[in-house]
């Protein structure tokens, strides 16, 4: 059997306590041990060990991209000044001419930058087709949420319905879900049905929830406003002509069937306690995806809150149309930052943010069964190695602080997806 063995200054299981010093072995795609070299099992024991000075996690997860935007770079440099100025930048970039194909080589360098930040595993949402696959082709994991968005009652029957159902039918290359992008832009009914689509074909969900500041007042009295950029379409939409459900923004998704266990949601910005509360009682997970809020303009979300409210999140770096990379440690940085200037004091703040970045983004994919967000024996061989110095023994503070553009090796299904050691000399 093919067996490789690597080492390093640190592990971090993360499904487990750090260890100093320590291996983790990989036969054929999968980890059969992680542990100190003294007691690798006797048939892996005169394997040749390759070490690397630093740190080994498990492949970081990345809750929430759209890697087709990979492209949309220019954007995620700028700075906006809240969620509909940036919409505005995002669909007058969205409307010049391309040709489709260039949706999968975007979504293919995307993929690409993830791994060399030590990524492995993506929630990516599609929007279209042509960057569907990119995944698989890089040798990640992960989930491919099919989006639909801007569908009415009329335009769902006429149509919309329909061409999912093809879409969905079609051959996928890695598990594929389903992303209403948004309740505010999809009728009630709309949502409604996609809901039942994804319980009768066993798929998982994803959605943006609590994005933008007047989402709310959309759901509770109508206010079109949240709508501006479609047009006479707004108009047509339910809520609009009920004026509104009278309901805040989890509330409204929670009546419409959206969450649960098997939906995860991104950014979860504009939340008060009881909303955060109503996401936790469904065991709806949230990605937070702190610099593209920050790029968008939007408030900070409240992640000493959900921390110490008990949630299990996750996180993401959304698009490079609102980020400026697709490194997912730059993401965890601003996480710590934002928590502790909310005041979350407590010392498990670094173990916290390192688990939302693997186990709890793996938990909210549902894939943290399988093994993925881990290093544990049987597990899926997706490693990530930063070379980062960890001086006072806290390693997972060292990752959290330093981690950012420290990747020097990726591991993914037990292939070296990025491997930039031999240039550091
Ligand atoms: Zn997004």
């Amino acid at each position: 059997m093919v067996s490789k063995i690597y080492g390093a200054d640190w592990v971090v299981p993360v499904a487990s306590a750090p260890l100093r010093d320590a291996v983790v072995a990989i036969e054929a795609g999968r980890i059969a041990f992680v542990g100190p070299a003294a007691q690798l099992p006797g048939h892996l024991r005169d394997e040749k060990i390759d070490w690397t000075k630093g740190v080994i996690t498990p492949g970081l997860v990345n809750a929430h991209t759209h890697l087709q935007y990979t492209g949309f770079d220019a954007l995620g440099r700028g700075q906006y000044r809240g969620f509909e100025d940036w919409s505005v930048a995002f669909e007058a970039h969205y409307h010049t001419d391309r040709d489709a194909s260039e949706w999968g080589k975007a979504a293919a360098r995307g993929a690409k930058l993830g791994l060399a930040s030590g990524t492995t595993v993506f929630s990516e949402i599609i929007t279209s087709d042509e960057a569907r696959g990119a995944i698989a082709a890089a040798q990640a994991s992960g989930i491919e949420y099919l989006e639909v968005i801007a569908e009415t009652t009329r335009s769902w029957a006429n149509g919309g319905r329909a061409e999912l159902i093809n879409w969905l039918d079609d051959r996928a290359t890695i598990a594929t879900g389903i992303s209403p992008h948004a309740p505010y832009n999809l009728d009630p009914s709309v949502v409604g049905d996609l809901v039942e689509l994804a319980r009768s074909r066993d798929l998982r969900l994803h959605t943006h929830l609590g994005e933008s500041a007047l989402e709310e007042a959309f759901y509770l009295t109508g206010d079109p406003a949240v709508l501006f950029i479609y047009g006479d379409l707004r108009d047509e939409y339910h809520l609009v002509q009920q004026k509104g459900s009278g309901l805040k923004t989890a509330a409204y998704a929670d009546s419409v069937g959206l969450l649960g266990e098997c939906t995860h949601i991104a950014h979860g910005v504009y939340f008060d306690r009881c909303q955060r509360d109503l996401l936790r009682e469904r065991n709806t997970r949230v990605a937070l995806c702190p610099r593209s809020n920050a790029v968008i303009g939007l408030a900070e979300a409240p992640v000493a809150a959900y921390l110490a409210e008990g949630h299990d999140i996750a996180v993401g770096t959304d698009s490079l149309a609102s980020t400026p990379s697709l490194d997912l440690m730059a993401d965890v940085k601003a996480l710590a930052r934002i928590a502790h200037d909310q005041g979350y004091r407590e010392n498990d703040l670094w173990r916290r943010v390192m688990q939302a970045a693997t186990r709890g983004g793996a938990r909210a994919l549902g894939m943290a069964e399988k093994g993925y967000g881990a290093l544990v024996a049987g597990g899926p061989a997706d490693l990530a190695f930063f070379a980062i110095d960890v001086a006072d023994g806290n390693v997972e503070r060292a990752l959290v602080e330093q981690g950012e553009g420290q990747c020097v090796l990726t591991i993914a299904q037990g292939h070296i997806v990025h491997d930039s050691r031999k240039q550091m000399g």
